[in-house]
């Protein structure tokens, strides 16, 4: 499943579209766009956005649109734009020749505001913007006109025109739509739709220094781009009429319209940009793309693949009710998708040593092992056995406990691939009693792992030959946050788990990960799902992120029903 197959179709939006379509609004066009402000980078919530907008333009024929809501030059930057340019391509989206910026309508919107000017539908305010708070009322009160309200249209035209020119400083006036002081809704009590900010600006650089809102800027870039259906969030749902009164009021002919969707809310997790810079900036985490953060390059460097997201996304749906998606829901997903396309390969995180001692010292011979049993088509590969491996520390035990299959004094168990093996003796540090070594001995007739006799071993181990091991760095991350909601706490970053990111240096893995390349995702046999670090893998130094670990919870909880 990539962006491009994603199926939509059997929800409300794509209900109300095939109505559109059926009455000929819109001439059975559909155009979508995704608008993100560049103050940040993308995550995991804007790719809903986004593979909603463009699934559904797809799925109808039609086009999509990126859109960069560049309103505000205080926190917008460059980096931002073309992160988020890289990160919407990297999620298989096309938005063909079809990329715009609201700050390239910036003569558009100014000249609309001077028609809403004429029109006697906007005016131009002097009071503080503590005083345009107060003057709004509550949700309980209606508010207080503003005493500039009833300015003349020239004296509005005038002064709207100085602010333009830069006559007035920072915060002096702004200028106002003309609406209702008393509408329960509280943004349509006469909101600011421009405001004098003496800043430069990313593109436009000191062309500008009054800069339009984004409740007025994004119908207008809406109507002016053909978009015919404005997907979004629902929090903008109050809005909405806000958003039909400027296209009204400015008589635009066909307007588009807005269509809110839950937004999409994940178990410990924070998905608000302003959040996640802050565990930038605070160096909480190491960068944007840390392995752990929720931004798209995040998960992209940890290794889970565009057909994930777009697995998970599917999975969730589209719906009108917000709720919070459980993060093993999201797991799950990454692991039906790396589970039909990740080659096996043995490495052994902890490794503890193991002398088989009746192997001819000297000798290696080379085993055949499958690189996917879920897919004979990937092939086999070779990998070289020899009188010394390694196994997991994990995977012996002196005085094992109940239930424990792997090896232990007297215990027979398979090498995956290789041969039963018995442990005969445990050889110790002398001083500190630690386990050092494990003596064994295999049978020459089990070779593949099977025996002939058909007598069974419980446990089968991944091992890698201590002669051909190469050494690797496995990085295993847990959860960024140990509270299921971080956002409940007045500080989320009080929730941070201090254990989200183990570096296990001194790993080995078998001579076949001299194949791998950056980017490149494995199944570390028994242990999860690996990929070859974006930045810091190098073929002398190779440095691996767990994607995921193969117990899957959410295939439990979905059993459970
Ligand atoms: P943030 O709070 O993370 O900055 P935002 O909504 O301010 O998010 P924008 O760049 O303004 O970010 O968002 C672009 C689009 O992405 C909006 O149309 C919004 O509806 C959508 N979006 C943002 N977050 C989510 C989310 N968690 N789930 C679904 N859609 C989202
Ligand atoms: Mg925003």
């Amino acid at each position: 499943m990539t962006a491009k197959n994603i199926s939509l179709l059997d929800n409300f939006i794509q209900n109300i579209i095939d109505e559109d379509k059926k009455n000929k609004r819109y001439q059975g066009r559909v155009h979508t766009r995704f608008p993100p402000e560049p103050n940040g980078y993308l995550h995991i919530g804007h790719t809903k956005a986004i593979l909603i907008n463009y699934g559904i333009a797809v799925a109808n024929g039609g086009k999509f649109n990126l859109r960069f809501d560049d309103t505000n030059p205080i926190k917008e930057e460059e980096e931002f734009v073309e992160a988020i340019k890289e990160d919407v391509a990297w999620l298989g989206v096309d938005w063909e020749d079809r990329l715009f910026f609201a700050s390239d309508y910036f003569q558009e919107l100014y000249d609309y505001a001077e028609e809403l000017i004429k029109k006697g539908k906007a005016y131009v305010c002097d009071l503080t913007s503590e005083m345009i708070k107060e003057y709004r009322g509550t949700l309980t009160e209606p508010g207080t006109e503003s005493p500039y309200r009833n300015r003349s249209m020239d004296e509005n035209l005038q002064l709207f025109r100085r602010m333009r020119a830069g006559e007035f400083p920072n915060g002096s006036r702004v200028l106002r739509a003309k609406i209702d002081m008393s509408s329960p809704n509280m943004n349509m009590r006469d909101p600011v739709i421009y405001r004098i900010m003496k800043e430069p600006h990313h593109r436009t650089g000191d062309e500008w220094c009054i800069y339009p809102m984004y409740d007025y800027a994004h119908p207008i870039s809406d109507a002016l781009e053909g978009i015919t259906h404005s997907l979004c969030s629902l929090e903008f749902e109050d809005n909405r009429p806000l958003y039909d009164w400027f296209l009204e009021n400015l008589n635009c002919p066909e307007p588009p319209r807005q269509i809110e969707f839950a937004r999409l809310n994940i178990s410990y997790t924070v998905l608000s940009k302003r959040k996640l810079r802050e565990l930038v900036e605070g160096g909480y985490v190491d960068g944007w793309d840390d392995p752990r953060m929720p931004t798209i390059c995040g998960l992209r460097r940890r290794g889970i693949t565009p057909e994930a997201i777009a697995r998970f996304c599917e999975s969730i749906g589209v719906s009108k009710s917000n709720s919070i998606v459980d993060v093993a829901q999201l797991e799950h997903a990454i692991r039906e998708d790396l589970n039909r396309r990740a080659k096996r390969i043995m490495v052994v995180l902890r490794p503890l040593r193991v002398v088989i001692e009746n192997y001819p010292s000297g000798e290696t011979e080379e085993l055949e092992i499958e690189n996917n049993p879920e897919d004979e088509s990937m092939g086999k590969r070779k990998v070289p056995f020899s009188r010394e491996i390694y196994i997991e520390q994990d995977d012996f035990r002196e005085s094992p406990p109940k239930k424990f299959f792997r090896l232990t004094p007297g215990r027979e168990v398979r090498l995956k691939g290789a041969y039963y093996i018995t442990c005969n003796k445990v050889i110790k540090n002398e001083k500190t009693g630690e386990i050092e070594e494990v003596r064994c001995s295999y049978d020459p007739e089990t070779r593949g792992g099977w025996s002939a006799d058909g007598r069974k071993v419980r446990g089968t181990l991944h091992w890698v030959s201590a002669n051909h091991a190469v050494e690797v760095e496995a990085r295993i991350y847990d959860r960024l946050f140990s509270a299921e909601n971080p956002e409940e706490h007045d500080d989320f970053k009080l929730s941070l788990n201090k254990d989200s990111l183990e570096a296990l240096t001194g790993c080995v893995a078998e001579p076949e990960v001299k194949k791998v390349e950056p980017e490149d995702r494995y199944q570390f046999l028994r242990q999860g799902y690996f990929c070859a670090d974006k930045k810091d893998f190098t073929k002398e130094k190779p440095v691996f992120n767990q994607v995921v670990p193969l117990r899957d919870t959410w295939a439990r909880i979905k059993a459970r029903g």
